[in-house]
């Protein structure tokens, strides 16, 4: 456990899985806070665990309608994908009676950039519609605040727990996948930025709503819990 106690930004992308409601509950239980980055898609046809996010203070963003890749996307396309994924999102918000504090979004696979001048031409629909970068100001990487970070209003991260990485539950790699996910936990990460172990920092956590992943996924959040990570919504 690090000697600085560390505050950490779940976010979790994808959703919502069919597993996503146990998966609120176990957070629930745990006293975690998440920000789920959803696709309009999958809020369509599962609400009902994003309406129980939403119930237990969590907030959900915008992940596009259906996880495309931006930088391939016209600007018409991109609009179409954010605008009807934010009607999605406010029907929830209505129905719960909970307010919309902020409107967050995240590129799929991080695909952000094409040309310069469509990747400012995102940026002006995203800023338009009212969406925001989090001010995450106790995050004190120099990547993490670059000029060309700042002009961009999706939400990034920190640390990638790599969750993505394992193979379906039952699968008999499952085991050592879930060994390695774990105990990169405790190394520090240049390339990867400096990792859960650098002390104060405050760090972005990236996990995945993927449905293979079964009861690994609260195995993951188990152990960033015992990193005695502090765990906040931005804001
Ligand atoms: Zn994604």
């Amino acid at each position: 456990m690090p000697a600085v106690p560390k505050t950490a930004y779940l976010t979790v992308d994808d959703g919502p899985s069919p597993l996503m409601a146990e998966r609120v509950a176990f957070l629930a239980r745990h006293g975690i806070p998440a920000l789920w980055f959803c696709r309009g898609d999958y809020l369509e046809t599962t609400p009902e665990p994003a309406l129980a996010a939403l119930r237990l203070g969590s907030i959900l963003g915008n992940h596009t309608y259906d996880h495309s890749y931006c930088s391939k996307l016209t600007v018409e396309q991109f609009s179409a994908q954010i605008d009807r994924t934010e009607r999605i999102l406010e029907a929830l918000h209505a129905r719960v009676g909970v307010p919309r504090t902020a409107r967050y979004f995240r590129f799929p696979y991080e695909d952000r950039i094409g040309t310069p001048e469509h990747f400012a031409a995102l940026q002006a629909i995203l800023l338009a519609r009212g969406f925001v970068r989090p001010a995450f100001a106790d995050v004190p990487y120099l990547y993490f605040n670059t000029e060309e970070r700042r002009r961009d209003l999706s939400v990034f991260w920190t640390y990638d727990t790599r969750d993505w990485s394992l193979p379906a539950a039952d699968d008999p790699r499952a085991p050592a996948v879930l060994a390695e996910v774990l105990a990169r936990m405790d190394l520090d990460i240049p390339e990867d930025r400096l990792g859960l172990n650098y002390p104060g920092a405050a760090e972005v956590i990236v996990m995945h709503d993927h449905g293979h992943t079964g009861a690994q996924w609260q195995a993951v959040v188990e152990g960033l819990l015992a990193k005695g990570l502090r765990f906040a919504l931005p804001g």
